[in-house]
């Protein structure tokens, strides 16, 4: 996506955003939303084009949960603020990033899935959310495409999902209109930290004075370090690249309604017929290649999701690296350090917890309330450490 702005000599910000994928940006504009007028966001590459770019959308924490934790209600109340998101982003922009409503399917097509459904459904209902179980005959007949031998499915009619690189045009304009600097193809190289607080960042076009710096780089914020002359230290926030492959399809007429998993892989129709399909979980280091095993594994899952997936044409595949910390968990808000706050680690759920994870970044910055949903997910959880 494209950035005419480019850094100043002699630069200066209220903040500094490390990052402009989905995080970065829903931050910058919580930020100018909230009444600061000189927010800057830097990006290595180009806005947008990294892990929010190959996500599949699905803001599903029904269809992804084990248990009611912290990390339930942190993306169940996200989920639940995305139909405000999308009305605000339309209306900021004239952009409609397709939120669909129609909900998911889980199925199950072996002995053990049916097991798993059945646990998750006692959880969640014992629990008190929404959502239903089906015999096989109920699922097939509301969604006529998928596999005739499956056993069962739970419908989570609250679990939806976005057209996430829509979302992240509608992101960029609604910066570009609050004033917000967007600058491209500069990557930060250190944070400069001087007795105890942040100064500003190294870039590769020069220094930043700041005193507040967000770092939301996705799979490469473990890769800052304080800078050389800072004599002081980076909490341990160890963030590694995790690849996710995913094929993409066309089907006109469509071919099924809903989002669809299983316990081994999903599909997820889009308003202009195109089917995405995922997806593989590879530490494979900084690579996003789509390699020939990955879109083995992939399509042989969504086959077994719906076999008439194998009738149709393949029109792309990409690959994309997933942030995540050592305890899958993300990290979220300020550090011992004043002024540096993390908004990083979203692994799986980057796309589902970007309207929460705005809105509670922006106050703990704007008005220095750190809201008790962020706790469990503190920078504090890691120790100090030198130069990572
Ligand atoms: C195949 C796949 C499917 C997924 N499906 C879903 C899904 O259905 N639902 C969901 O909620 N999530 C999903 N995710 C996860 C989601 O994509 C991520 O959690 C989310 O995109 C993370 O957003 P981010 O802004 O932190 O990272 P990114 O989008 O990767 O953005 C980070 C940005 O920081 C920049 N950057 C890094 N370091 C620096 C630096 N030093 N200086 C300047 N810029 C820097 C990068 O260039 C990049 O643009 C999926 C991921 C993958 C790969």
């Amino acid at each position: 996506m494209t950035m005419s702005q480019t850094l100043k000599a002699n630069e200066t910000a209220d903040v500094v955003i490390i990052g402009g994928g989905v995080i970065g940006l829903t931050i910058a504009r919580a930020l100018a939303l909230r009444g600061l007028s000189d927010v800057l966001l830097l990006d290595r590459s180009s806005l947008g084009t990294e892990s929010s770019y190959a996500a599949g959308g699905m803001l599903a924490p029904q269809a992804e949960a084990d248990r009611a934790d912290d990390f339930f209600q942190l993306a169940s109340q996200s989920r639940d603020r995305y139909p405000i998101f999308a009305a605000a982003l339309l209306d900021e922009t004239g952009t409609d990033i397709e939120l669909d409503t129609t909900g998911t399917l889980y199925l199950a097509l072996t002995e053990k899935d049916e097991e798993e459904i059945e646990q998750r459904f006692q959880w969640q209902s014992q629990a008190g959310l929404t959502l239903e179980k089906l015999t096989a005959t109920e699922a097939r007949r509301r969604e006529p495409g998928i596999a005739a031998n499956i056993r069962g499915a739970l419908y989570f009619p609250l679990d939806i999902q976005v057209e996430n690189r829509r979302l992240l045009t509608a992101l960029i304009a609604a910066n570009e209109q609050l004033g917000v600097r967007l600058i491209a193809g500069t990557s930060v190289t250190s944070v400069k930290i001087q007795q105890g607080g942040v100064t500003g960042v190294e870039t590769t076009r020069g220094f930043v004075s700041s005193r507040r710096v967000v770092i939301a780089g996705g799979a490469w914020s473990s890769l800052l370090a304080a800078s050389e002359d800072s004599h002081q230290r980076l909490p341990r926030v160890r963030i590694e690249p995790v690849r996710g492959q995913m094929i993409c399809f066309t089907a006109q007429p469509p071919l099924l309604r809903h989002v669809i998993y299983s316990p081994r892989g999903y599909v997820v129709p889009r308003r202009d017929g195109r089917l995405l399909a995922g997806s593989t979980t590879e530490h494979a280091g900084f690579t996003r290649q789509v390699t020939a095993s990955g879109l083995h594994a992939i399509l042989s899952h969504a086959l077994e999701i719906a076999p008439a997936l194998g009738a149709l044409p393949i029109v792309d595949s990409w690959a994309g690296l997933r942030p995540r910390a050592e305890d899958d968990m993300p990290v979220l808000g300020p550090a011992e350090i004043t002024g540096l706050v993390y908004a990083t680690g979203h692994y799986r759920n980057g796309i589902l917890l970007a309207p929460i994870t705005g809105e509670l970044i922006a106050e703990a910055i704007v008005n220095n309330a750190v809201s008790p949903l962020l706790s469990r997910f503190s920078p504090h959880r890691f120790d100090l450490v030198d130069v990572v």
